[in-house]
């Protein structure tokens, strides 16, 4: 089974090695990443969330523009981290002290790279070579066994997924009830300040996976924010966002589309970080049971063996996930009426149906394709692809949902990204809505 990387050339690190080194996790999201660095600090790792989007001039200038968005931002964001430590430091700041936490994504896509080019990059400093670039993959499904001490790594695993799942419901509250607030701004400020007393939360009760208590807490939360709806507002035009994981998660990098969609009149929602997360398990699963049917036309048993160690693997985890995450949502939706999460399963099924794309092909383009043919079942009206400028399967999306939806006449916008602010943007989000409102107002006549 393949491990984590730890990507540090000159130095080799096995065994669990973060005793007395802090973790650097790079903002995302923004409640994903505290609750997830709380978890870390639940399981005695020093873990702190970066600064994010303070550093892109140093993003910009160590990158050549040809990269992907979400790599220029993260190599900023460490780079803005470590000029930072060292002006407050001064001669006490030791490299060495910081292991610096990027996922990777084996494929077609250049997420992958990222680990690998940041590395470089820091190697390019005098003294950076000490610090390390541990890098999880989804080729075994994110495993930490590199972080953690291998008893932990379990327990780990299911209360970092849990924080996953409790940071995307409390998204979708936001999303809920912002556009019915009765007062500006109280949603956000309600939301920031539960996130807080969440990650309190998960640093006390994740290592020992009192769940139930964490539940308590969304529950008060959820019950507390729906008291700041205003029932004379009238429903909005619904809205599903869909696109590449980065850009749809990190508020700075896409300009704060949500709001913006929401100031010219959308409820909107947002694709979960969940739904990447258990892709990768459903993936792994797939393509596990792919080799397994081959060795056996084949009989090669070892192969076959090892196959069938992965199905279960792979099966287990997805279960694991699917279960916890349907009992978080069912809890929440028992009190709100938040939008439940895809399954994955499900999402290849519709698409199979609707033979736009396939799973083979693999890349968010498959999610992205599949969340739109949902969006079009569910009577959404309207959907926004974001990506990074250039980036593959978004632009794969792109072309193959644009005649999909003109069909059905639903509006689609694309939103590429990259740091520069375009002066029509909120020209065109404004002219998109107008469509979305029509199409609202046209499915209301209809009812
Ligand atoms: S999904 Fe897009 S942005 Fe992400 S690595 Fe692939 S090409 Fe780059």
């Amino acid at each position: 089974m393949a491990t984590n990387k730890v990507i540090s050339f000159p130095i080799k690190v096995n065994g669990p090695h973060l005793k007395g080194k802090t973790l650097l996790i790079p903002e995302m999201n923004r409640i994903a990443a505290n609750l997830l660095a709380a978890t870390f600090r639940g399981f005695g790792v020093r873990a702190k969330v970066m600064e994010t989007y303070k550093g892109m001039d140093l993003g910009k200038e160590y990158t050549s523009g040809k990269e992907c968005y979400p790599c220029q931002v993260t190599m900023g964001d460490i780079l803005h981290f470590i000029e930072k430590e060292k002006d407050s430091l001064g001669d006490s700041f030791n490299p060495g002290d910081y292991i610096y936490f990027m996922p990777e994504a084996e494929g077609p896509c250049r997420f992958g790279m990222y680990n690998k080019y940041q590395r470089i990059v820091l190697d390019s400093f005098p003294g950076l070579r000490e610090l390390q670039i541990i890098s999880p993959s989804n080729s075994d499904a994110y495993s930490l066994g590199d972080i953690l001490e291998e008893n932990q790594e379990q327990d780990f695993r299911k209360t970092a997924y849990f924080s996953m799942v409790v940071s995307d419901v409390l998204e979708r509250l936001l999303w809920k009830i912002r556009p019915y607030e009765r007062e500006s701004g109280i949603t956000d400020a309600f939301i920031q300040k539960s996130a807080e007393s969440l990650a309190h939360a998960f640093e006390l009760y994740g290592r020992r996976k009192l769940f139930g208590k964490i539940m308590n807490k969304v529950e008060e939360i959820v019950r507390e924010a729906k008291n700041f709806v205003d029932p004379a507002i009238p429903p909005k035009p619904l809205i599903g966002i869909v696109g590449e994981i980065f850009l749809r998660m990190h508020d700075h990098s896409n300009q704060n589309l949500v709001k913006i969609l929401e100031k010219h009149g959308a409820e909107v929602v947002n694709g979960s970080i969940c739904e990447w997360v258990n892709y990768v398990s459903y993936d792994g699963l797939r393509e596990a049971k792919k080799e397994f049917l081959l060795n056996l036309k084949q009989l090669r048993l070892r192969p076959m063996t090892g196959a069938l160690k992965n199905i279960f693997d792979f099966g287990g985890d997805l279960l694991y996930k699917e279960f916890r995450q349907k009992k978080v949502y069912r809890q929440v939706r028992n009190l709100v009426d938040i939008p439940e999460d895809h399954k994955i399963s499900h999402l290849e099924h519709s698409l199979q149906q609707s033979d736009l794309f396939s799973f083979d092909l693999s890349t968010e383009a498959c999610l992205s394709i599949s969340s739109i043919v949902e969006f079009a079942k569910g009577g959404y009206n309207g959907v926004v692809n974001v990506y990074p400028f250039t980036c593959m399967p978004s632009m794969a999306t792109s072309a193959i949902v644009k005649p999909f939806l003109r069909k059905l006449k639903i509006p689609y916008l694309d939103v590429p990204c990259d740091s520069t602010i375009q002066p029509g943007r909120e020209a065109t989000i404004r002219t998109f809505m107008y469509q979305a409102r029509q199409h609202f107002n046209h499915s209301i006549t209809r009812c």
